[in-house]
């Protein structure tokens, strides 16, 4: 069997928009196909686009012996159909195409390396080595169907607020938070690095665009093995001007309310592929705000696990506190000494004026009030161990008005890991970069 030409052929229509209404109409669809049966004188061939699938119906004697032979299909040939539609119950979506001619654009191998069918769901790893071809499941359509949506209704949501959308380089000269985190690269002959968040620009614009956001890329070289750690990740980070943490808090809560309302409204059907049409609710406002002290607390005396005060909140601890605590709540006012320079201390110092909006057991976003005053900037970096020179052309900013200003930054896999029930963050990610994957 030979490969065809497109030739001429144009798609007419997306499967999705084939309804009972074409009924009689003739449509040239193009795709994949996920499934075929052959019953000897009956052949159905399950054809999928970005859209959706519709049945091909091929029976002896009414479609041309030609088209016949060529329904001799193997799963995901890539396929273009002329054919008639004709409405039929008992199909899926109520109709048929029965074709009058059939090209086959491309072949597969007798054997796929992963289950394309459906039935069942191939190991992760094995997957994601064949990423492009996994994504062409239902349940990786669904996923990042929602994805879109959600980064999507961010920025609609952001929009309409005042923000403006700002970008900010990702190859840094110094490395600018002091973190141990950061991937050096050669820039020409010297070393540079990739950004490990957004922040500091994004503190910088705020004192020019008030109110700003940006979703891109940051690079984090932890060698993390945990299903909720990448080394590439994707952030939202929003920094508003002339505002404190709890103004930042009620953009943030009214944000998440308003992207879960848009997915029920428009990704039901996606939803549903993942079942999570009844999990993935639109939540309560306003969010339920702890402080850390009195999560140390409830952990100590509720699970009998003892967190010493100025310590990170332990893994064990939060998958605890996700048993109890299913939906999305804050936690307040952590020790100064575990955030960064750039946060706000609070009245009594040992205390920040910061946050994180945690989903059940997992942290989706860190934020807080930002230090604003040039000399209390200096004093704070200084505290913290690093040369405050090596910092000049940020801490310059500061001396030329700069507002009170608060933000925070969103992990947006983290966020669709949650929204789809999944159970590993790279599934939430086209292609996933960790300590151990750079390929594909
Ligand atoms: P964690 O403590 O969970 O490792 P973090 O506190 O180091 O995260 P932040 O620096 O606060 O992370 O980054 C802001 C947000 O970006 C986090 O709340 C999270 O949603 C996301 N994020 C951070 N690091 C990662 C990562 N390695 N993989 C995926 N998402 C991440
Ligand atoms: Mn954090």
């Amino acid at each position: 069997m030979s490969i065809d030409d497109m030739n001429g052929w144009r798609k007419t229509h997306y499967t999705r928009d084939v309804t009972p209404e074409l009924d009689g109409q003739e449509v040239i669809l193009g795709g994949w196909v996920r499934n075929y049966r052959d019953l000897g004188g009956l052949k159905f061939i399950t054809l999928q686009d970005k859209y959706g699938e519709r049945q091909i119906t091929l029976k002896k004697g009414v479609v041309s012996d030609e088209v016949f032979e060529k329904g001799k299909v193997g799963y995901q040939y890539c396929l273009m159909i002329k054919g008639k539609v004709k409405k039929f119950e008992k199909a899926p979506g109520g109709i048929e195409i029965i074709p009058t001619e059939i090209k086959i654009l491309n072949k597969t191998p007798d054997k796929l390396p992963i289950d394309m069918t459906g039935e069942t769901i191939s190991e992760l790893d094995l997957r994601l080595n064949n990423r492009a071809l996994d994504l062409r499941s239902l349940r990786n359509q669904a996923i990042f169907e929602i994805r879109g949506q959600v980064l999507m209704s961010i920025r609609n949501f952001l929009l309409k607020q005042d923000f403006t959308e700002i970008t900010t380089p990702k190859i840094i000269g110094s490395a600018t938070e002091g973190g141990t985190e950061l991937f050096p690269i050669m820039y020409f002959d010297k070393e540079a690095f990739l950004i490990q968040s957004a922040q500091l620009y994004k503190e910088q614009l705020g004192g020019v665009y008030e109110r700003v956001f940006e979703i891109s890329p940051a690079f984090r070289a932890e060698k993390s093995h945990t299903k909720r750690h990448l080394c590439e990740i994707f952030t939202l980070d929003v920094e508003m001007s002339f505002a404190d943490m709890n103004d930042v808090q009620k953009t943030l809560e009214e944000l998440v309310h308003n992207v879960i309302e848009d997915v029920r409204e428009n990704r039901m059907p996606a939803l549903k592929v993942l079942n999570m049409e009844d999990k993935t609710i639109v939540p309560k406002l306003p969010f339920p705000r702890y402080k850390y002290d009195e999560i140390i607390e409830l952990v100590d005396k509720k699970f009998g696990i003892t967190i010493e005060w100025g310590e990170d909140i332990s893994t064990e601890a939060y998958r605890k506190l996700g048993e109890e605590l299913t939906g999305y709540y804050y936690i307040t006012h952590w020790p100064m000494e575990i955030k960064p320079f750039y946060i706000l201390p609070s009245n009594n110092p040992k205390y920040s004026e910061s946050f994180d909006l945690q989903m059940g057991w997992l942290e989706l976003v860190s934020g807080g009030t930002r230090v604003h005053n040039k000399q209390q900037l200096i004093n704070a970096i200084e505290a913290k161990g690093l040369n405050s020179a090596s910092f000049e052309s940020h801490i310059s900013v500061f001396g030329f008005g700069m507002p009170p200003h608060a933000g925070f930054g969103l992990g947006i896999a983290r966020w669709i890991t949650f929204i789809c029930g999944l159970d590993d963050i790279r599934e939430a990610v086209m292609y996933p970069r960790t300590p151990d994957r750079l390929t594909p």
